[in-house]
């Protein structure tokens, strides 16, 4: 197809970006950042109340 440059989108806003990059900018850059430590924060919070759940069954007295 003629006429179609080789180009990807910036993941955060999705403006077109050159393939050998990831963000448009490092306004974008940052913002993927913040978002993954919020989402590694959130596995790390998920974790503990699936520990403390499985926790508490262990310790339950089911006798
Ligand atoms: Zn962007």
């Amino acid at each position: 197809m003629p006429g179609i440059i080789p180009h990807r989108h910036c993941i955060v806003c999705g403006k077109a970006i050159e393939p050998d990059k990831t963000f448009c900018s490092d306004d974008c850059r940052a913002e993927m950042e913040k978002e993954r430590k919020k989402q590694r924060n959130f596995t790390i919070i998920m974790f503990l109340i699936l520990f403390g759940i499985l926790f508490m069954l262990m310790f339950m007295p089911t006798h």
